[in-house]
């Protein structure tokens, strides 16, 4: 049997399998969107479809581990907290592994991708990266002089609940006016949506197709979103200067509208407490692959 890594990303939308070579590349994969009813259940959905799955896969190939990249806070494979599945302490690893009895290795999404961007992207010329994932909420890491950064038993680097609009929206993690709030993609898809008068279960090909026939319909709404993506990067900028700057998540299906505005708007809008004429800003080479693929190598 062939020899290959196994990632899984789970996110609060959607959970991904992928086969994966030692070289980062995915072979094939395996995925579903959670439907609005899916989602009132949604981390016993996602776990039996990663158990049908990887028993599945375990008679076709050889694999003595698989890697699994959870939105959220992670310590010894149970999730801590995820406001985007809606749980808390949930033993993922053991109950994946007793009905698989394969290995199983649990860490923050918003981290394997860091991982897999930093190996098999093209940003590891620099030492020093921040990462930034804009998807159905916002995660984050630091790869600080070639080795990604890591707090107490919660890890920390959760750039997306840190507050950009005091007394603003409520988060799910019970604060008000997080970032994430104002600079996910799916707070900027959702607000697409109701412009436009379309449905929430749209895919994105057809949310994107709407989008490039309407744009004049839209571009306050965009101008409005990379207010808010800029003042939450611009203060991570601020902290850490990072060599490069990498977004990854739902954003980077985007990027052709959404990158050179928002480079602009960092540039020019007096948000950077050191000023420059250049910055690194660029999106996931791996796209929304960089999850699977990280949680792979794990
Ligand atoms: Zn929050």
């Amino acid at each position: 049997m062939e020899d290959i890594n196994v990632g899984i990303d789970l996110g609060g939308s959607h959970v991904a399998i992928g086969i994966v070579d030692k070289n980062g590349k995915i072979l094939d994969q395996y995925e579903k969107d959670f439907t609005v009813e899916e989602k009132k259940d949604l981390i016993n959905v996602a776990t039996k479809y990663i158990i049908e799955n990887i028993n599945m896969l375990k008679k076709q190939y050889s694999f003595s581990k698989f890697g699994i990249g959870v939105a959220g806070a992670i310590s010894n494979g149970i999730i801590l907290k995820s406001v985007n599945l809606g749980i808390v302490n949930y033993n993922i690893k053991q109950k994946l592994e007793e009905a698989t009895k394969v290995k199983v290795i649990v860490k923050n999404d918003a981290k394997c991708a860091a991982i897999a961007e930093y190996k098999f992207g093209d940003c590891n010329k620099y030492q020093n990266v921040l990462f930034l994932t804009l998807g159905t909420g916002i995660g984050g890491s630091y790869i600080y002089q070639g080795n990604l950064m890591a707090g107490n038993s919660f890890e920390g680097f959760e750039f997306g609940h840190m507050i950009i609009k005091a007394g603003g929206v409520p988060c799910r993690c019970g604060k008000n006016g997080c970032f994430e709030r104002y600079g996910s993609i799916l707070v900027f898809k959702n607000k697409i949506i109701e412009r436009l008068n379309l449905s929430y279960d749209i895919s994105g090909p057809e949310l994107r197709e709407y989008m490039r026939i309407s744009l004049d319909k839209i571009d306050d709404l965009i101008e409005e979103y990379l207010n808010d993506v800029s003042i939450g990067i611009s203060n991570l900028i601020n902290i850490f200067e990072p060599d490069c700057v990498v977004i990854g998540g739902g954003f980077a299906r985007y990027d052709y509208i959404l990158l050179a505005p928002l480079k602009n708007k960092l540039l020019n809008s007096n948000l950077l407490f050191n000023k420059r004429d250049v910055i690194k800003l660029q999106t996931a080479k791996l796209g929304n692959d960089a999850g699977i693929i990280g949680a792979s190598i794990l």
